[in-house]
């Protein structure tokens, strides 16, 4: 490896490969090697590396306009505003740089609108095992175990229940509950599914309570379960829901939606140097036109379901467990083996595979990702798979 690496702080354990150039499904190293990539900057680059139409976006939106700073309108932020606005039913919009940021503005939405509206309540009733952020209040709205002890003091007002239990989350709620926070989909912990039963009740509770539904779908929104939204699969609508990753297809955009009942923020309380930048919006208008047509749709669902299938029948075939996950956003359960392991042997093969937990694989392809593509990744996993 030729790159001095000296200087990059170490928060994660990286492989020491470092990669230069991306194409679609495809990854390029600096030794020259390719990879197959079925991570996609965990499941970021919606329309896989490097897209004609996010460069062209860039190219022509950089030449015109960057940033005007936030504290005037610009022509792009109105347009993505208005196009997630009317595609989520949800009526106002602020666009933020993480998905851990949008969280962040959400929690302090559901307690100003608390504060407001529900007698000063501020708790907010989160799932074991979910995932949030990085943040100080999006770790503590966080069901990870190993986070408890971290960077304390925690930021209070998070009550945990276990993920599709009802009755849970009914005896959780107290006077000082505003609100119930959740991903239609875990993803960080292995890609377990709320059911559309469960996100069912949880609507039709937090109506009858009075509180607010947050819907998290940073990694399960812009396409990414075959609909434009996660919760258009259980026929809801959240009163404050939060995009990120997809979003900019591979650039730093998120947003916090909220419906123009709660959305209550006053001039101060939210805002943030990048935020709405003309150059995000428009990779962020750009990616909502391809993403939300419905053949597109339609073709995540059709890739989605053919390699749920496929692994499914690898799965049974070497004796693991069960696939999880909606389109595609899909794992797989490891019977007796070392997910981490298997994620680094596949690196080693070529192919980019995720394993969020010791004995679960993650599969985020491009959502244009090809049968091709897809044939050639289970091939190399079942070689690897079959040598671990
Ligand atoms: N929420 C969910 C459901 C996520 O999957 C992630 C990231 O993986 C986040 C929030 C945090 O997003 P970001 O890493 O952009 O801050």
């Amino acid at each position: 490896m030729s790159t001095d690496l000296g200087a990059i702080m170490k928060v994660a354990d990286r492989p020491p490969v470092v990669m230069v150039e991306g194409h679609g499904s495809w990854l390029e190293d600096e030794e020259g090697k390719t990879y197959l990539d079925f991570v996609q900057g965990w499941a970021v680059n919606c329309l896989g590396h490097c897209p004609s139409v996010i460069v062209e976006t860039i190219t022509f939106q950089a030449s015109r306009l960057i940033n005007c700073s936030p504290a005037y309108y610009n022509a792009e932020m109105a347009r993505l505003a208005r196009l997630l606005a009317d595609a989520s039913g949800l009526g106002q919009v602020f666009f933020c740089n993480s998905g851990a940021e949008a969280n962040e503005g959400a929690i302090k939405l559901a307690r100003k609108w608390g504060a407001r509206h529900h007698g000063g309540a501020f708790h907010i009733i989160t799932m074991d095992h979910g995932f949030h952020g990085r943040t100080l209040a999006t770790m503590a709205a966080s069901g990870k175990a190993a986070w408890e002890t971290l960077f304390e003091p925690k930021v209070s007002g998070f009550t945990k229940v276990p993920l599709g239990d009802l009755d849970a989350v009914k005896r959780a709620i107290t006077p000082q509950t505003v609100a119930v926070m959740l991903e239609p989909i875990q993803g960080e912990a292995g890609v377990y599914p709320a059911s559309d039963d469960f996100l069912r009740g949880l609507r039709a509770l937090t109506q009858d309570e009075g509180l607010l539904l947050i819907l998290d779908e940073i990694q399960t929104g812009i396409g990414r379960t075959g609909r434009l939204f996660g919760f258009e699969h259980a026929g809801i609508e959240p009163d404050i829901l939060t995009l990120g990753k997809g979003l900019g297809g591979g650039i730093p955009l998120a947003a916090l939606l909220a419906s123009d009942a709660v959305s209550c923020f006053e001039y101060g309380d939210q805002g943030g140097t990048f935020n709405g930048s003309a150059l995000m919006a428009a990779i962020g208008a750009a990616v909502i036109e391809i993403v939300a047509r419905p053949e597109f749709l339609a073709g995540v669902t059709a890739s989605g379901d053919y390699l749920a299938q496929r692994l499914r029948e690898l799965s049974t075939a070497l004796g693991h467990g069960e696939i999880r996950g909606r389109g595609l956003l899909l794992a797989l359960q490891l019977k007796g083996l070392d997910a981490a392991k298997v994620a680094r042997i596949a690196l080693d093969r070529g192919l980019l595979i995720n394993a969020p937990r010791p004995d679960t694989l993650r599969f985020m392809p491009a959502l244009d990702v090809t049968r091709n593509e897809i044939d050639q990744m289970l091939e190399l996993l079942e070689g690897v798979l079959r040598e671990t």
